[in-house]
């Protein structure tokens, strides 16, 4: 099939209701069985994913954003657009791969801005064309390796999004409401003096989950159809405190307006997005800030030292999550605290600093400085909470209980330290982390589209010079780029050698095997293991250091130093640990998955002295 006819030309009536505008999605269906006829990854992984249960439905997962090609200086306002790929939540830890993710839609926000009910009509139509695309009752044939597969959608999709963009797909007042939280009823910004009095209602500062009163969707078409039924009689100005306080807006076209597509939007599946609750301007940028200002007015610290201290020698795990000496002097530069109210750093700085607050907070800072008391108490919470977020994206387990407790206590802290008045949205938002956990089984975030978001951003929208027919040409070079990258990512589902391997007659001598090769790296299937890589398994208190790889008899297996942990310390962030075994070999498949350490002490093989303080991550 032709690449050409995998885009939809759909026309949506626009502000003045006398003309249409374009829009352009991607058939997506069809688009599928283009990509499994070339048998890359996207289409092996389906397969896989669908074969694992095959009278299973998958749920698609739609993410979108907007994204402004230039920079921070001079902004492409002209090519600002908003883009929507889609994927399935059942990939589960695979979602971290971009190629995972396939481009839906983009669109001009220039074109946005004159679409009658904006981003909520658009979402609204491009749901019901791909709930037309994939609901078939037969579902949709596709065939890898000679074998066709049968993929089932349901109904109902997942929505991540920041919160701006939530907010204007649903049509609710987010920041101008009294209701910052779609999710919760009772939720508000600030008690009025007629609220105060009344123990039903409560605040964005208020760490008692048990005080939350979930919206439910009966809720919301309790509300929509009663906006309108108001609609017609109130005057605009009653009108618009009635959306105020009810905290939904009645947007025309929209996709709450529609009671067809409000049944298929679920609340539940709206999800808040850990990433930009805690690292994108989030709860972890403004206390970082709040917390230095505070240290360096009342102690002789400040973030001088504690760059100092990150760009000390550190040993850092090599593994996914590690980060390097130049990440960590990058993430910890002075200029990301200065003339400015909240940690300038990206998202994934903020991870990169992560475990060095951690050891800041825990042996600098607390043992000698007891009146801010509240202050590390709260910065510690929220570090470990996030930190449980994020070791839930690679382990996909969440310990509910444990994130909640680190939550609640951050808030109480932060609430003594810095007052209730300083509490955002955001602050409650992240409530609702641990609950999505337990709905949907995996931590969804926005850091892989918005990692995707790259391309359009730098190598497509800059190359479209013309502006009509921009959307239709940008989608298409996203198609067509995501063909190449799904070639080339089919190396993710192999195992295989990374980097320069040779022969080794001594260890085949030693092992009593032919054909020993030695490596440093290797990748199975989507992780990268090798030298310098460092597992721990909680459970036993051990951890595995890979001093090299090797292929024998068709089985890639990793060297590496068994060792036990000596330290007692808050959780797995940095911590000092004893060499227990030297040169363990241990089958590289069982290596990557959990439960390791059922196997050290099976696949002993020779002593070499390593010892090590490790920095993990
Ligand atoms: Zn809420």
């Amino acid at each position: 099939m032709a690449l050409r006819d995998d885009i939809e030309q759909v026309a949506l009536a626009t502000n003045d209701c006398k003309s249409n505008t374009d829009v352009y999605f991607t058939r997506l269906a069809s688009y599928i069985t283009v990509l499994a006829s070339r048998k890359g990854f996207f289409a092996q992984l389906l397969a896989r994913t669908v074969l694992l249960d095959a009278s299973r439905s998958l749920t698609l997962v739609m993410y979108s954003d907007e994204v402004v090609p230039g920079n921070v200086l001079a902004p492409d306002n002209q090519r600002k657009s908003f883009l929507v790929y889609a994927s399935f939540k059942e990939f589960n830890e695979w979602l971290s791969l971009a190629e995972a993710w396939l481009p839906v839609t983009v669109l001009r926000t220039k074109t946005l801005d004159v679409i009658l009910g904006g981003l909520s009509a658009v979402m609204r139509a491009l749901i019901a064309f791909l709930q037309d695309q994939f609901c078939l009752t037969s579902g949709i044939a596709f065939a890898v390796d000679n074998i066709t597969y049968l993929l089932h959608v349901q109904k109902e999709f997942l929505f991540l999004k920041d919160e701006a963009a939530m907010k204007r797909m649903l049509g609710v007042k987010g920041a101008q409401g009294m209701k910052p939280c779609f999710k919760c009823k009772n939720v508000l910004y600030a008690l009025a003096n007629s609220q105060a009095r009344d123990p039903y209602f409560t605040t964005v500062a208020e760490h008692r989950a048990q005080r939350f009163d979930p919206n439910t969707d009966a809720d919301v078409e309790v509300v929509m159809q009663h906006l309108q039924t108001q609609k017609e009689i109130l005057n605009n100005k009653q009108f618009e405190e009635l959306q105020t306080l009810s905290g939904f807006k009645l947007v025309e076209q929209g996709l709450l307006s529609d009671p067809v597509s409000r049944a298929t939007v679920k609340l539940n599946n709206c999800l808040y997005d850990p990433m930009h609750v805690y690292l994108s301007s989030g709860l972890l940028n403004v206390e970082l800030k709040l917390f230095f200002d505070r240290l360096a007015k009342t102690t002789a610290l400040s973030w001088s030292d504690f760059e100092k201290m990150a760009c000390a020698s550190w040993t850092v795990s090599s593994c996914i999550g590690g980060s390097s000496a130049s990440e960590r002097k990058n993430a910890a530069r002075g200029r990301l605290m200065q003339k400015t109210d909240h940690y300038k750093g990206s998202a994934s700085d903020l991870l990169t600093l992560l475990p060095l607050l951690l050891f800041f907070l825990h042996h600098i800072v607390r043992p000698a400085h007891g009146h801010l008391i509240n202050e590390t108490s709260s910065l510690l919470a929220l570090v470990l909470a996030i930190r449980l977020v994020y070791g839930a994206k690679r382990t996909m387990t969440l310990d509910s209980a444990k994130l909640l407790m680190h939550q609640q206590e951050h808030l109480l802290y932060f609430c003594k330290a810095y007052g209730a008045d300083v509490c955002r949205p955001k602050h409650h938002f992240q409530f609702h982390i641990g609950q999505q956990f337990e709905q949907h089984g995996l931590l969804l975030d926005c850091f892989t589209c918005e990692r995707k978001n790259a391309e359009f951003k730098n190598s497509v929208a800059p190359h479209i010079k013309r502006l009509s027919g921009f959307e239709a040409s940008a989608l298409r070079s996203l198609l067509q780029r995501q063909l190449v990258h799904d070639s080339d990512a089919v190396s993710h589902l192999t195992s295989g050698f990374c980097g320069q391997t040779q022969p080794s007659v001594e260890l085949a001598s030693k092992l009593g095997v032919p054909g020993v090769v030695l490596g440093t790296s290797l990748h199975i299937e989507r992780a990268r293991v090798g030298l310098g890589c460092l597992r721990i398994f909680v459970a036993s208190r051990r951890a595995f250091l890979v001093t090299a790889v090797l292929f024998s008899q068709e089985t890639y297996y990793l060297v590496g130093d068994l060792f036990s942990l000596v330290s007692e310390e808050l959780d797995f962030s940095y911590s000092f640990w004893a060499v227990e075994t030297t040169s363990l070999i241990v089958p590289a498949k069982d290596a990557i998955a959990t439960g390791l350490h059922m196997l050290f002490l099976t696949y002993l093989v020779f002593p070499v002295a390593v010892s090590v303080i490790c920095l993990l991550l």
